[in-house]
């Protein structure tokens, strides 16, 4: 087992450990935010045939030579689904609606707000390029062609596409199942009586919280007392997971259980202590032969609880799903103040992100950075990385920032 090792190396062993976890099959519709497990070929071309993208005429760009107005005689009509066989001739015009086929013989399309009606047929009154307002067949998509790579996130467009493809079901990876477990003799569940120092063990639904955002499945094995009997017993419940994640217990107090427990169950752990702040108090380990789950033991404080969580557990959450961008989307922000540490741990600096006087991105800090203050992660827009062996950053310099809202930005954080 490793101790004390900086952030980039206890990354890099995690994500070595996790692989994207097997197929299923669900219903398309049910399948937002899953990563694809297949690649998809299109057994289709759409639109299948050359059809309207205007309600109007479709008619010869040959006829619109000359100057307008012109006048064709109306020999049909189709619409969207429909269909007309016979040709359209030199002279003739088909009423026409969006989505239909262009008739055979025609080539362009008239709006219809470009046209009036005449004496047993249409008058063009604007005279558009030869092959205006008409979709190309294939346009969209042609048969086989690849549309979606496996690691693909399906979102609503993708679903869309799926659906017009005739697909109703996918194969999507299964999603990691997360066995929570909390650990102390203080804690109570929020509907609990707080009297006598006691407090709610808040990390089960924030760690939750953050597994489903991950695009895993939590369940919660409840809370530990600071007894390895009582521990053991709840964590034997968690060994059907793929991943377990507790918190509290894995520093060196001597209430402090969860690693020799976790050792008698069989879990060699792979390193202890990360080089980083807040959270070096953290476990990582594995069973052999890739039976058991991967474990964390995360650190109890809220914050540090949350943060560890960010750095090692959502990207093995990310690669087991089958993600290609297991990491947080980094930005660069200018730094609205002076910042000091010592060296040695990396530190992730809780900060709002807010558009600057000349619209750069500014990154300034929550407050203190203590890490029992919950609230500062509920005001964090992000976490700055202040590397480990700096000591100080100045105000003005560039800093990197962790968004921790997905949204936020679509750039793939290439670091650790
Ligand atoms: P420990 O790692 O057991 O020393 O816990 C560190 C701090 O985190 C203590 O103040 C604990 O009360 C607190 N803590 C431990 N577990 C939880 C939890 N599940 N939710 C909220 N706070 C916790
Ligand atoms: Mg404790």
């Amino acid at each position: 087992m490793r101790t004390g090792i900086p952030v980039e190396e206890a990354r890099a062993l995690v994500l070595d450990a996790a692989r994207p976890l097997g197929a299923e099959t669900v219903a398309a519709r049910e399948a937002l935010g899953r990563v694809l497990a297949e690649r998809v070929v299109s057994s289709r071309t759409l639109p299948p045939a050359d059809c309207s993208a205007m309600d109007g005429y479709a008619l010869r760009a040959a006829d619109l030579a000359g100057p307008t107005p012109i006048e064709l005689r109306v020999v049909g009509e189709v619409a969207a689904g429909g269909q007309r066989e016979s040709d359209v001739a030199p002279g003739e015009a088909v009423r026409i609606f969006t989505g239909a086929p262009v008739p055979p013989g025609a080539d362009t399309v008239v709006r219809q707000e470009d046209t009036e009606a005449a004496d047993g047929g249409v008058r063009i009154l604007v005279a558009p390029e030869p092959g205006a307002n008409v979709r190309d067949a294939g346009e969209d998509v042609r048969s086989g062609d690849v549309v979606l790579e496996p690691g693909a996130r399906l979102g609503a467009p993708e679903l869309g596409l799926l659906a017009s493809l005739g697909r109703s079901v996918v194969a999507v990876h299964q999603r990691p199942r997360v066995a929570i477990l909390s650990g102390g003799d203080e804690l109570v569940e929020p509907d609990g009586d707080v009297s006598g120092g006691r407090i709610v063990a808040s990390n089960a639904y924030s760690l939750a919280a953050q597994c489903r955002e991950a695009g895993a499945e939590p369940f919660n094995l409840g809370i530990a007392r600071d007894d390895p009997a009582d521990l053991e017993r709840l964590l034997r419940a968690g060994l059907q997971a793929d991943l377990l994640v507790s918190s509290a217990g894995v520093s060196v107090g001597d209430h402090d259980h969860v690693r020799p427990v976790l050792e008698k169950l069989g879990c060699r752990l792979v390193f202890w202590g990360v080089l980083m702040k807040p959270g070096y108090p953290l476990a990582f380990g594995r069973f052999e032969g890739e039976r058991g789950p991967l474990v964390f033991g995360l650190p109890g404080n809220p914050v540090s609880a949350m943060v560890t969580f960010e750095q090692f557990v959502r990207p093995v959450i990310r690669r087991m799903t089958g993600h290609r961008a297991p990491f947080r989307p980094r930005v660069d922000a200018r730094l609205a103040e002076d910042l000091e540490k010592k060296a040695g741990r990396l530190h992730f600096v809780r900060v709002f992100l807010e558009s600057g006087p000349d619209g750069t991105l500014e990154a300034r800090t929550t407050g203190t950075q203590s890490s029992g203050v919950l609230r500062s992660m509920t005001l964090a827009d992000g976490l700055l990385v202040f590397p480990a062996e700096a000591t100080r950053l100045a105000r003005g310099q560039t800093v990197s920032v962790q968004v921790l809202d997905p949204e936020f930005f679509a750039r793939e954080d290439p670091l650790p």
